[in-house]
């Protein structure tokens, strides 16, 4: 299914942002910790005069004109004067800058004698200010992964944006806890490369990081922007990829996007002889067509007096709308995406019609309106309050006058699932001007002599020490130094007497795996795992029962251990070895099979049964015993 990417001159520039694990934000000296709860709540209008922000594309206008009002929310620790933008910014964040002088440094980046705090216009209210601070600290330089050199474009330091809590048509709230925290970001040169390929490149910028000490671990500490590219395409701009394994889908998922319309421009072009496409002024109210339908949504919609119905004619069009070039991939579900942004649920259009309710009557009805060529041409309808159907129709006109040009340039998000999804066009470049209440600062070989030093070693350094310390193999090495629970790693295996092979693997692999079942591993704190693996040196809980208790935590089926220790005594020992029995009556012929090698099966489906109910080393101890006496007696 998957076109060649290599033949396709695939492109990925790949843009990391990596907070720092400095104790104080970069600004001022509130705690970085983003668990603490709310406080307190600041309201704010966000209005700069619309001639500052030089916004000409309808989709940036549409959205700074529904940012209504913006709430933020604070708490002590977290927040100051600094975040509510009531007092000016303090200095530079001194353990921040020297992490991203470091990281220059390890990239061989050309580092600024003179760096300078710069105003990035941010229009979305996610900084209170109406602006993000950031600092160019370092142009040029490469990163060597497998062999392989990729250029540095630049490294900057900056403040993270405050976070989404969420979002009501004209009501945006945001937590300022995040707001301020450092953020290092490195832009690498695009590189063309298969998705793999990318993904070993973005794992080891990370791993510099990491082995750096100096970096956040955790969901969302590391995201990624991703700029995709094939031949002759745009650039389209991914944000919010958190995972590598997300990276590799995100990248599958465009290339085929990517080239699908660029099948469709073909089509368009070589197949129907279309040079241009033009929507002028072909566009007609069909409300009170619609009026007389019968789909129940339209109908419910037209209570509301403000709602009209238009629909758009689209020369040349007929069966476009709804070609699939591959799997999902339509540019009917793309001009539906366009219209979602500005709160209108989406699209119907001429290939799945008639349909929804909408009858041929109807179609011809419309199809007339528009003056439609029925086997040539296509249409949309779209429906909803008047000022958001104009705005969506601009946007969607934009994109149709593009469609030859095969993949525009464009800005999507990144679904959890790997696919992407249309947020707006891409921006040009954000405006900046310089920060004057924050003072230059100089950069000299007496403040970089000893931060080279710093340097982070070769990754393969510091796998080997985790293999020669505490006996791990290779791949369980790289698995804890890749995951957020390195140092939690160190502090178990000296506060425990459980070997470290044990508790990397219940870090890693089994947190992994559950977390691929769709749990939610934020559940597991720090402090919830020590606390885990304390019981367990204490012999509080069986060794069996860890994995069983992530998923119940992370289930909510129980809230701490405590619930999970006293579950395990609600059952006496007689109903235990009766529910066991029960068990394996059920399977009596695979244990004749399999005699005792069906003992990893069975484990599993009384585990299944008796989860929580009883401790996992005495439900294996009655099961094994119970097994070996029928297999014994089979043998007779
Ligand atoms: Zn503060």
């Amino acid at each position: 299914m998957l076109t060649n990417p290599l033949a396709i001159n695939l492109k990925v520039g790949l843009e990391i942002h990596q907070q720092l694990a400095t104790g104080t934000k970069l600004f001022c000296q509130c705690d970085c910790n983003e668990n603490e709860e709310y406080t307190l709540v600041l309201s704010r209008s966000l209005r700069p005069a619309q001639s500052e922000l030089g916004i000409i594309d309808p989709a940036a206008l549409f959205e700074f004109k529904k940012i209504q009002s913006v709430k933020y929310h604070a708490a002590n620790r977290t927040s100051c004067l600094v975040e509510a933008d009531e007092e000016p910014p303090h200095h530079v964040n001194r353990d921040a800058l020297e992490s991203a002088l470091i990281f220059s440094l390890a990239l061989n980046s050309d580092i600024f004698d003179e760096i300078h705090v710069m105003r990035k216009i941010v229009i979305d209210g996610s900084n209170t200010g109406g602006f993000q601070r950031t600092m160019l600290i370092s142009m040029g330089g490469f990163i060597e992964v497998n062999g392989k050199k990729t250029g540095v474009q630049s490294i900057c330091l900056e403040e993270d944006a405050a976070k989404l809590i969420s979002d009501n048509n004209n009501l945006r709230e945001y937590g300022l806890d995040r707001l301020g925290i450092p953020l290092v970001e490195i832009a690498l040169e695009p590189i063309s490369g298969t998705p793999q390929e990318v993904m070993q490149l973005a794992l080891g910028l990370g791993r510099i990081l990491r082995a750096s000490k100096r970096v956040a671990r955790g969901i969302g500490s590391i995201r990624q922007d991703v700029n995709i590219s094939i031949e002759n395409g745009r650039v389209v701009e991914i944000k919010g990829v958190q995972k590598l394994e997300q990276l590799v889908k995100v990248i599958e998922y465009e290339v085929i996007r990517q080239h699908g319309l660029m099948i469709i421009a073909n089509i368009l072009k070589n197949e129907r002889g279309i040079a241009e496409i033009r929507i002028d002024n072909r566009i007609v109210d069909v409300t009170d067509i619609l009026r007389a339908s019968s789909s129940k949504k339209i109908l419910e919609s037209l209570k509301d007096q403000n709602t009209v119905y238009k629909a758009i004619k689209i020369e040349g069009f007929a069966g476009i709308l709804g070609y699939e070039p591959y799997d999902k991939i339509r540019l009917g579900k793309e001009l539906s995406q366009i219209v979602r942004f500005y709160g209108i649920g989406g699209i119907f259009h001429s290939d799945e019609l008639p349909g929804y309710g909408i009858s041929k009557e109807d179609v011809d009805n419309i199809g007339k309106k528009l003056a439609i060529r029925s086997r040539a041409d296509a249409f949309i309808i779209i429906g909803g309050i008047l000022a958001n159907v104009s705005s969506a129709i601009e946007s969607l006109i934009q994109r149709l006058e593009v469609v030859l040009e095969g993949v525009p340039a464009e800005t999507r998000a990144a679904t959890q699932s790997g696919e992407t999804v249309y947020i707006r066009p891409r921006p040009g470049s954000a405006r900046m001007y310089p920060e004057t209440d924050v003072a230059p600062i100089k950069v000299n070989n007496l403040l970089l002599d000893p931060l080279r030093q710093k340097i982070p070693r070769p990754i393969e350094e510091y796998i080997t020490e985790l293999i020669s310390n505490y006996g791990l193999n290779k791949k369980l090495a790289e698995e804890i130094f890749d995951s957020q629970y390195l140092n939690l790693f160190g502090k178990i295996v000296s506060s425990t007497k459980i070997s470290p092979t044990f508790i990397a693997s219940k870090l890693t692999e089994d947190i992994t795996n559950l977390e691929r079942q769709g749990y939610d591993s934020s559940i597991l704190t720090q402090e919830r795992l020590i606390e885990i693996f304390n019981e367990l040196d204490h012999g509080k809980i069986a060794k069996e029962s860890v994995t069983l208790l992530y998923q119940m935590l992370m289930n909510h089926e129980i809230k701490d251990l405590n619930e999970f220790e006293s579950g395990i005594e609600t059952m006496t020992e007689h109903q235990l070895e009766e529910e066991i029995n029960g068990i394996l009556c059920k399977h009596l012929d695979t244990i004749r099979e399999k005699g005792m090698n069906s003992m990893g099966m069975l484990m599993g489906r009384t585990m299944a049964v008796l989860r929580g109910r009883s401790d996992g080393q005495k439900i294996n101890a009655i099961l094994k015993r119970k097994l070996e006496q029928i297999v014994a007696s089979e043998k007779q």
